[in-house]
């Protein structure tokens, strides 16, 4: 299998060999050579070649090119499925049922995207000028992705970007490279130019450092942790070039005295263990009212004992591994000194005797709010609890954490939702639900959440520049403004 995809073809120059390890058996499902820093020159010329004929395509043009990429991405979808599941470990429904399927939706949702992209209607401002707006590609897009949802975070990059017209190199994160490899090939099979899309595979800082600090690079987008964002960020301001960042999150999971216990309890649990826990926006701090607290607790174990932890690609498995033994340790570790800091172990707090990097559905009830459990993102199979005083000290809890990516709230009274959906800082609130996402509308956070948005047309604004064109009407030599300058003529 090849390492790198430049200018349309497989390319192997390095001699680093990385295996690919199913985290489910620990054993190699593939292995491939990384790139070399030449190699992300080289990515990144083609696509600078590519770019002006990309640019200039015809809306329709982009249109049907990408439109076909999600065709053969539907009828390649049971090999992209068994790619995603051998590279992560993650239960085979999940994989059929959200990440590709989603990755397809949100293929198509660019593809039809590429077709509505417009300036600012023209208009007079002043008497003597017509102003229009073009909004024009930016250039060469270098974006960096994660291994937690590897297919779908790198649609969500690459797709708006080509939709644009802009050209991009992607770095995927060297333990899961597979299902972006099969994605540059399908595009080409699609009709895509060469050097339109090129992906370089191996570790972040060699790899993914040579090519957000690349001075020929005029984007670079960021799917990860937020410290290697601000990595990924300060190379990019060496040159001063534009970044978006998609970084870590804490998601709160506010459950008022009102709300529907079931719904609340089931909620979570789906919340928390979606992705074994890996995902940026997944439950991880269950703040709940005093009324309903020691049943959202024993209903939430009741559920979380009732999940089926197993083969990845048994479809009755709900929660594969995580993604290493070295992430497990890491998890491990952080719920290991939770009693230390307060915390009532509930449920779970350790691995289940068998191979691969699993690791149980794990409940910390009563956690203080100076903890690490309840402060830092663990990305795992956890739920924290916590109690709250009122309506006020719920959105303070909610709001306490440096995050700012997700939220949900669990309430039947329409006031509170509100109240919630306007004072939660977060890029999204959800009401009596938790982690659905839709391609239309935007995805992205703040704070150290990150800044920028992915999906919907609002991740366009990453990716195009605005370019104010005015154009005089008068056809005079000596224009009015002239007198300003020339007091004398
Ligand atoms: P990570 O930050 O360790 O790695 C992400 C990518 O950055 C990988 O491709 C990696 O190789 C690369 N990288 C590492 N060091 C680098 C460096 N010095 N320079 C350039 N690139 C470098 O993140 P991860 O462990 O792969 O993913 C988990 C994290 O991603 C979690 O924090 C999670 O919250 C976050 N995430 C956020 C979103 C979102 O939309 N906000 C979505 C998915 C995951």
């Amino acid at each position: 299998m090849a390492g790198s995809w430049i200018n349309g073809t497989p390319v192997e120059t390095g001699d680093e060999i990385h295996p690919i390890i199913n985290p489910a058996t620990g054993e190699a499902v593939a292995t491939y050579k990384s790139a070399t820093p030449a190699d992300v020159d080289t990515a990144v010329a083609a696509a600078r070649a590519a770019f002006d004929g990309w640019a200039t395509a015809t809306p329709v043009d982009r249109w049907a090119v990408l439109y076909k990429l999600a065709r053969l991405a539907g009828e390649h979808a049971e090999e992209l499925v068994a790619e995603e599941v051998g590279q992560t470990g993650k239960p085979v429904r999940l994989a059929r049922e959200f990440d590709v399927p989603g990755s397809i939706d949100n293929i198509e949702f660019f593809a039809g995207a590429a077709r509505h992209l417009e300036g600012k209607a023209t208009a007079e401002y002043s008497a003597d000028h017509t102003s229009s707006i073009r909004r024009e590609a930016v250039g060469v897009v270098g974006t960096i992705t994660p291994w937690n949802y590897p297919l779908q975070m790198a649609v969500w990059k690459v797709l708006p970007a080509l939709a644009a017209g802009c050209t991009v190199v992607i770095k995927p994160c060297e333990l899961t490279p597979l299902t972006t490899l099969t994605l540059a090939r399908l595009a080409r099979e699609a009709g895509l130019p060469d050097g339109v899309l090129n992906v370089v595979t191996g570790d972040g800082p060699d790899v993914g450092g040579a090519l957000a600090g690349h001075p020929g690079v005029d984007v670079v987008t960021f799917t990860g942790s937020t410290a290697v964002g601000r990595k990924v960020m300060a190379a990019a301001a060496v040159h001063g070039h534009r970044t978006q960042l998609e970084l870590g999150g804490k998601a709160p999971f506010v459950v008022f005295d009102d709300a529907d216990l079931d719904a609340a309890i089931q909620g979570a649990v789906a919340a928390a263990l979606i992705n074994s826990g890996q995902d940026c926006t997944a439950a991880t701090r269950a703040i709940v009212a005093r009324e309903l607290y020691d049943d959202f607790v024993a209903g939430v174990a009741d559920v979380m004992s009732k999940v089926v932890v197993g083969d990845p690609q048994d479809p009755d498995t709900d929660l594969g591994p995580l993604i290493s033994e070295e992430h497990r340790a890491k998890v491990a570790g952080i719920v290991a000194r939770a009693p230390g800091e307060g915390g009532r172990i509930v449920l779970g707090g350790k691995a289940p005797e068998r191979p691969g990097s699993f690791y149980l559905p794990t409940l910390i009830a009563d956690v203080r709010e100076d903890s690490e459990a309840y402060r830092k993102e663990i990305f795992g199979p956890v739920l924290t609890v916590r109690t709250f005083t009122d309506d006020d000290d719920a959105i303070r809890q909610a709001n306490d954490t440096e995050y700012g990516l997700a939220a949900s709230a669990w309430t039947r009274d329409v006031y509170r939702a509100q109240r919630a959906s306007r004072e939660i800082k977060a890029g999204c609130v959800w009401i009596n639900d938790h982690i659905p996402i839709i391609s239309e509308m935007p995805h992205g956070g703040l704070g150290a959440s990150g800044f920028g948005k992915d999906m919907s047309d609002y991740s366009f604004e990453e990716y195009l520049t605005i370019k104010h064109v005015m154009s005089d009407i008068t056809g005079k030599v000596e224009k009015d403004w002239h007198r300003t300058v020339f007091a004398k003529r």
